[in-house]
Order: C-alpha cells, then sequence, then structure tokens
C-alpha cells in the first residue's frame, strides 16, 4: 500500500496539532521507508518478477525488521524515542508509534500472507490479500485516501492534499492495473528504490501542502 497510508496521517494531525506534521507522515512511511534501505542493503529479500508489473507478483521473502507486528513495533518505539527527546515532547513518541503501528495494520488488508506478526524465525505470516483484485484493491486504496482526507484535512488544504493523492495513485497505477506486459522495476533494488523515492517525494511534497 502506498498513498492508503497517509489516510492515517491525516487523523494523527487533526488528533494532535502540538505536534509537528512531519511526525505522522515520516511515521505512517516509516516500514517502507526502512524496508527500501534494508533491501538496498541487502538485509531484508524481495523478488520481483520481470513479467509482471502487478503488487500481487511480488514475492515479499523476508522482512522482519520493517514489516512484522511485533519486532517492528519495537524498532518504531525506539525511533519514536529518539525523535521525542529531539522534539522534548512525549506526545511525538505517540504519534510516531501510532503512525507506524497503523502502516502494518494497513498493509495486512492488501498484502498476500507474507507479513510476519512476531519478526523471528518461524513466525505466523498473515495478509488478506487484497492485491488479488487489482481494481478493487486500487478503488479502495483511492477510496480510503479521498474519505480520510475529506474529513479530516482542513478546507483550505483539502484540494491539493487531493490532488497529490490522485497523482502519485495515478503514478503507482500500473502495480494494480498491469497496464504493462512487463515490470519496468524488474530487480529488487531498483524496486525498492523507487520506493523509497515515491515515499520521500510524497512526505515531502504534503509536509509543504499541510
Ligand atoms: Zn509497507
Amino acid at each position: 500500500m502506498f498513498v492508503g497510508h497517509y489516510a492515517i496521517a491525516f487523523v494523527l494531525i487533526f488528533l494532535f496539532p502540538q505536534v509537528p506534521v512531519w511526525v505522522p507522515l515520516v511515521g505512517v512511511s516509516f516500514p517502507d521507508l526502512l524496508w527500501g534501505a534494508l533491501v538496498l542493503l541487502g538485509r531484508e529479500e524481495v523478488s520481483v518478477s520481470r513479467d509482471s508489473p502487478l503488487q500481487k507478483s511480488i514475492v515479499f521473502k523476508k522482512y522482519p525488521y520493517s514489516h512484522s507486528l511485533v519486532l517492528t513495533g519495537g524498532i518504531s518505539i525506539v525511533a519514536g524515542g529518539l525523535l521525542s527527546v529531539v522534539l522534548g515532547s512525549l506526545v511525538a513518541l505517540l504519534v510516531f508509534v501510532l503512525a507506524s503501528s497503523s502502516h502494518w495494520l494497513l498493509d495486512t488488508v492488501v498484502h498476500l500472507a507474507d507479513l510476519p506478526v512476531l519478526g523471528f524465525d518461524g513466525d505466523r505470516k498473515v495478509g488478506l490479500g487484497l492485491w488479488k483484485w487489482g481494481r478493487v484493491a486500487f478503488l479502495t486504496e483511492l477510496t480510503l485516501f479521498i474519505l480520510f482526507a475529506v474529513v479530516f484535512v482542513r478546507m483550505s488544504e483539502l484540494l491539493p492534499v487531493i490532488a497529490v493523492g490522485v497523482l502519485f495513485h495515478g503514478i503507482n497505477a500500473n502495480s494494480f492495473l498491469g497496464l504493462s506486459s512487463k515490470n519496468p522495476f524488474g530487480s529488487p533494488k531498483t524496486y525498492a528504490g523507487v520506493a523509497l523515492l515515491g515515499f520521500g517525494a510524497m512526505s515531502a511534497i504534503l509536509l509543504v501542502v499541510l
């Protein structure tokens, strides 16, 4: 999931106006930023099919640090703790951990059953697999983003926020709808780099808008 994660950032920005906006924005993207970095460093593993651009064809072989409920939760508490020291705000820790945990929960809706619960060997893996139905997943994620933006984003910022969401979701459309016959990001490291770039760019643009 990509733009859908930011729906939860809108809720947290609304509920905790005293925390800088970048904390929830980075928080909801944190697992995928960590994932991109760890795949590039060879610490987590993914395999990308060259013959299909679809999300459901991507095999997330090993990503316990970035995408498990418990281990990633622990890592986000440490990261959020450091943040809260720098910002001098305990609420920032709460917001960061809520944001980061929401990422795993939303990912369980779309991922095939590959998300580890604990993050250790012999673990249980979960995922409802909405990605198997590409068009439904595409519309669900866009609806989630727009609905939460309408409810939680200030009127004056709503249109640019929706425009950013539609733009980035549109860029990601091929992974739901299979518009090309090949995967343009046919290697794990390219795919991880693109994910880093996508989350980094969208967070940065929303930071300017919000
Ligand atoms: Zn993710």
